[in-house]
């Protein structure tokens, strides 16, 4: 456990003895970094609330777990850590200033001190939490979706203890893991609140057992993955204005596996910078083949990037070997991505875009709508096309806010000058709503469905490229 407990650097005390985390210093705060920290926090809704059971569990479970004395959950605004909940220590608040969140949040992940007598960064010999004498602490960081850290978990004990063993604090992580997918759960509540369509159930998310890193490493390397692509279409026409190409897993026992179920972990592993290399050099070669195959040429392909690729060094460059590898010009690669993917860097992003844009790719903001800052940057980023989620479109016709939503997202595009895509299209109803209120393209299962490269060579062969009239099947 030596390389996490040798990050502690506790500062010396601040002179603040009645501060009951005194002996910890605060690190200079980035303001702009800090205020998409409190944005993220604001929309989790999670400052000023009632204690909640679920919360109760978890500390519970971790004084049980670790033996602590004290387990404090807290989250940070601007001068206090909010402690949501406690167990041991009664306390609902404390000054953020030198508090153990502050700690943690200044060496950006877990802070353990197995004995703060013996750590030269403390002057005494315990930390003061109310009426416990703390003698060594453990604390992981809450993180919001896009990776800012909004609070802390942590433990207390009075009596020192010994080093933290690399599954504990992996049990720690994946307590604090639970209460971020729980405040995800709220962002989503809240952002919908209003909308007739009843909430789907969220679980907390359980630590992935399937798939793991090897098994990812083994179906690239048996060449398990195959993109399909899924047709977007012009709405009015009904042309066949681009694909989006989307990952599969022939999987050898469990069949074709959705992305849903291994991309997550592909993110978490880092087996997503294989995966998505591959994911893009299919693409390419798939694009220089029907660019062969018809006189026509290609459909524009769009390839879904996630935030792991895209804070890689390089993208641009790499992107820019692949469609010379191929002989693609830039115009007929587009590339996905979600608002959150851009969040965790804010300058990266910007000059990654920058980037992409002069080599001439386009750029599409996917899932628009779900992120929670989507108009506060929306307007700097030089996206093409904005990709209407398709939760909005599912219940356009069910509830007036979502309709209203769709509505709003059209004008929003039109106003910024870019191209607007509604995804998931599933009735006649939504199409027609769509094309009244002036949405130009549009994706889903009422034209058709992802289909491996062979069929969508099928539909690229009708003439015009133009899909059946699906008003027509009624
Ligand atoms: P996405 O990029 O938003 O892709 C659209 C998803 O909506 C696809 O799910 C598509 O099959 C589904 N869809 C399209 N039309 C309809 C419809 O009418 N109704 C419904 N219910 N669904 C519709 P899919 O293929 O399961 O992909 C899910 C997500 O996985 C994608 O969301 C994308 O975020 C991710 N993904 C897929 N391929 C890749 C990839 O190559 N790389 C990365 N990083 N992510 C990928
Ligand atoms: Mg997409
Ligand atoms: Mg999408």
């Amino acid at each position: 456990m030596g390389g996490v407990s040798g990050a502690v650097t506790a500062g010396k005390a601040a002179g603040t003895g009645a501060m009951p985390q005194a002996g910890l210093e605060t690190s200079k705060i980035d303001r702009r970094r800090e205020n998409l920290r409190l944005a993220a926090l604001a929309s989790t809704g999670i400052l000023d609330t009632e204690p909640e059971s679920y919360f109760d569990a978890i500390t519970r479970l971790c004084a049980e777990y670790f033996r602590a004395d004290t387990v404090l959950l807290g989250f940070a605004d601007e001068t206090r850590v909010w402690i949501k909940s406690f167990w041991g220590e009664s306390i609902r608040e404390l000054p953020r200033q030198h508090s153990v969140f502050e700690r943690v949040r200044s060496e950006g992940g877990p802070v353990i001190v197995p004995d703060i007598g013996k750590d030269a960064h403390f002057e005494s010999p315990v930390l003061n939490l109310r009426r416990l004498e703390v003698r060594s602490f453990a604390s992981v960081p809450v993180r919001s979706s896009d990776g800012y850290i909004l609070g802390a978990l942590s433990i207390f004990n009075s009596q020192p203890r010994r080093r933290m063993a690399l599954d504990e604090l992996s049990m720690l992580e994946n307590l604090a893991e639970m209460v971020a997918s729980q405040l995800e759960l709220r962002k989503m509540k809240r952002s919908f609140q209003g909308c007739a369509r009843p909430q789907r159930e969220v679980f907390p998310v359980i630590p992935r057992v399937w798939p793991r890193p090897s098994d990812l490493r083994r179906a690239l390397d048996r060449q398990e993955f195959v993109l399909y692509y899924q047709p977007e279409i012009e709405l009015t026409t009904r042309k066949i204005a681009g694909l989006e190409a989307l990952i599969r897993w022939t999987h050898p026992e469990r069949g074709v596996v959705s992305p849903a179920e291994f991309i997550p972990s592909a993110e978490e592993s880092g087996m997503i910078l294989p995966i998505g290399d591959w994911v893009l050099s299919e693409a390419c070669q798939q694009i220089q083949k029907w660019n062969q195959d018809y006189e026509q040429g290609a459909p524009r392909v769009c390839v879904n990037l996630s935030a792991r690729q895209f804070s890689r060094e390089g993208l641009a460059d790499h992107v820019e070997a692949l469609l010379s590898q191929y002989g693609v010009p830039s115009r007929m690669l587009g590339l996905e991505m979600t608002e959150s993917s851009l969040m965790s860097d804010i300058d990266i992003a910007f000059d990654v875009l920058g980037n992409l844009r002069r080599l001439g790719v386009t750029l599409l903001m996917d899932d628009f709508g779900t992120g929670y800052s989507s108009l506060n940057y929306l307007h700097s980023f030089p996206f093409d096309v904005l990709k209407i989620d398709r939760s909005f479109v599912g219940r356009m016709t069910t509830g007036d806010q979502s309709l209203q939503i769709v509505r709003t997202i059209i004008e929003l595009a039109r106003v910024l000058g870019m191209d607007v895509v509604a995804e998931g299209i599933e009735t006649v109803e939504q199409y027609i709503l769509l094309r009244e209120m002036g949405c130009r393209y549009g994706q889903g299962f009422l034209f058709s469905r992802p289909l491996p490269a062979e069929a969508m060579s099928h539909l690229l062969q009708l003439p015009g490229r133009l899909l059946p009239d699906p008003e027509q099947d009624q």
